[in-house]
């Protein structure tokens, strides 16, 4: 299960940069508590354009993700994330890993033989559902309350992806779908 960050796991901020501004979305914990429960691996795909814009560093990044952990209870569990990959370039920059790229996901489905029909890009940004199709792995996309952005909601429709409320509502039909399976 690969997940975007802010938006999906903690409350947007724009340029989020430093712990004390770090929240969960409620329920976060208990959804991935349930999603690891349920055999998935968690990784953590973010982009953070303020380290390509020069308005905060990568240490700044990882406090934050730090500070995320702790809230999740995790912080003591280095295997809590298989994987996590921040992607720091500004948009105007060559892309490396930034979202829409879907390098990240295919690299680590090839390291860590995932199988791309189990796996899942979980975020409330068009970027996100757009790395997980071009991945060809599964989207659910959250953040989808009736104050979704049209444009957002047209392209998911458009997509095909699956919009829920949040985290714990996009899990809770992930992990009941593949146990059914
Ligand atoms: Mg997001």
């Amino acid at each position: 299960m690969f997940l975007d960050r802010d938006g999906t796991v903690i409350v947007h901020i724009p340029y989020l940069h430093t712990p004390e501004q770090v929240e969960l979305i409620a329920g976060a914990k208990a959804a991935l508590e349930n999603a690891r429960a349920a055999g998935f691996s968690l990784y953590l795909f973010t982009n953070q354009s303020g380290v390509g814009r020069g308005m905060f560093g990568l240490d700044a990044v990882h406090a934050v993700n730090q500070r995320m952990m702790e809230l999740l209870g995790a912080s003591s569990d280095s295997n809590f994330f298989a994987g996590v990959c921040i992607a720091p370039e500004a948009p105007d920059a060559p892309i490396v890993y930034r979202k829409p790229s879907p390098r990240y996901i295919l690299e680590t489905c090839k390291a860590d033989r995932l199988d791309p029909e189990l796996c899942w890009m979980i975020g409330d940004s068009p970027s996100d559902w757009e790395a997980g199709i071009a991945a060809g792995i599964n989207v659910a996309a959250v953040g989808c309350t009736d104050e979704e952005p049209l444009e957002n909601r047209r392209l998911r429709e458009q997509k095909g992806v699956h919009g829920h409320p949040d985290l714990a509502a996009a899990v809770r039909a992930i992990v009941g779908f593949s146990t059914a399976s």
